[in-house]
């Protein structure tokens, strides 16, 4: 006997899987299901033509004018200073060659007397006269002197630096978590795994019982090694070693993807771990204990540590960091 529709009351035979509600149904049942499916597709057209015409109506004088100004202003105060500048160079200019004819002007004023007087005296020497006649001379080579060119001004072009005014441009986020995908592949989880994972570019790193292994997007496991050592607290990928890093209870291990070898290469005495994270240079772990610690160790030329950050820089005497994630700068923790 063939079997009936799925939809409530519905005794005609069933003629395949509908693909929107995922049950399967009569000939009648499938069409009535794809019409309702098509007609969702008007609401569709008509949002996407409301974004459309926000777009095209979207007032970009606006947008702009904000900043426009602060360019606006920034070119102001550079028309002041410049400005301020020149009226300085003025002013020593003017300053020079004032000073410089006031000499001259000392000058003549110097000889004229030195004649008069030996005119009243009516007493002169040839020494005198050739003298005389020598300063005068001297003094109409500098009246030329500075009739023609006293003072040169010398300029270099104002050189603008590309950086003096720079665009900062807002990231969009490209991580929407209000449109995150619904589940795009799933894994069993086998019994006596630990919960860690992490990923670079390229892989993911979980650990299956009882090996550590690492998958592709497709969650195709890839590579995988025994993991014969404690329990996993944590996992992190450092890009400055092309390493991961994985923390263990009182060890911090390496596995390189390429051989998929494991360094021990710290050993944490009467304490263990928590969590993990890297920035480009520092590794950061937590210990997993109240009044957590956090230990900062420097990635090259060896893992070493550097510092520990002890409560309550890190949190209260009570509390238990769970967690740490490195981030732009950042240090979040999970309290
Ligand atoms: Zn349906
Ligand atoms: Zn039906």
């Amino acid at each position: 006997m063939s079997q009936a529709c799925t939809m409530n009351k519905c005794t005609r035979t069933l003629r395949g899987l509908c693909d929107c509600c995922q049950q399967n149904l009569c000939l009648q049942h499938l069409n009535e299901h794809n019409i309702e499916l098509i007609s969702q597709l008007n609401p569709l057209t008509d949002e996407i033509n409301i974004l459309g015409d926000r777009l095209e109506t979207l007032n970009i004088q606006k947008i702009i004018a904000i900043e426009r100004e602060k360019l606006e202003q920034w070119r102001q105060d550079c028309y002041k200073k410049i400005d301020l500048f020149f009226e300085q160079k003025c002013q020593e200019l003017d300053q020079f060659v004032n000073e410089r004819i006031d000499q001259q002007r000392q000058e003549l004023k110097r000889i004229q007397l030195k004649i008069s007087e030996l005119i009243n005296a009516q007493e002169t020497t040839r020494h005198d006269i050739d003298s005389l006649t020598s300063t005068i001379r001297q003094l109409e080579r500098r009246f030329k002197n500075i009739e023609e060119k006293c003072v040169t001004i010398h300029t270099r072009p104002l050189l603008i630096d590309g950086t003096l005014v720079s665009l900062e441009k807002t990231i969009q986020l490209e991580l929407d978590l209000s449109t995150l995908s619904s589940v795009y592949r799933t894994i069993h989880y086998l019994k006596g795994s630990f919960i860690s994972l992490t990923c670079n570019d390229r892989y993911l790193l979980i650990h299956q019982h009882p090996n550590l292994c690492l998958l592709d997007r497709e969650l195709n496991i890839v590579k995988q090694t025994l993991w014969s050592y404690s329990e996993i607290w944590d996992m992190c990928w450092s890009s400055e070693l092309d390493r991961f890093i994985v923390l263990g209870k009182n060890n911090i291990y390496l596995i390189n993807e390429n051989t998929m070898s494991i360094d021990n290469v710290h050993k944490i005495e009467r304490r263990t771990w928590a969590s993990c994270t890297c920035s480009d240079t520092v590794l950061f772990a937590s210990t997993n204990e109240r009044a957590s610690s956090i230990m900062e160790f420097a990635l090259f030329p060896t893992i070493k540590l550097r510092r520990e950050w002890k409560y309550p820089v890190t949190c209260t005497k009570d509390e238990f960091i769970s967690d740490i994630v490195y981030n732009n700068g950042n240090l979040a923790l999970m309290i």
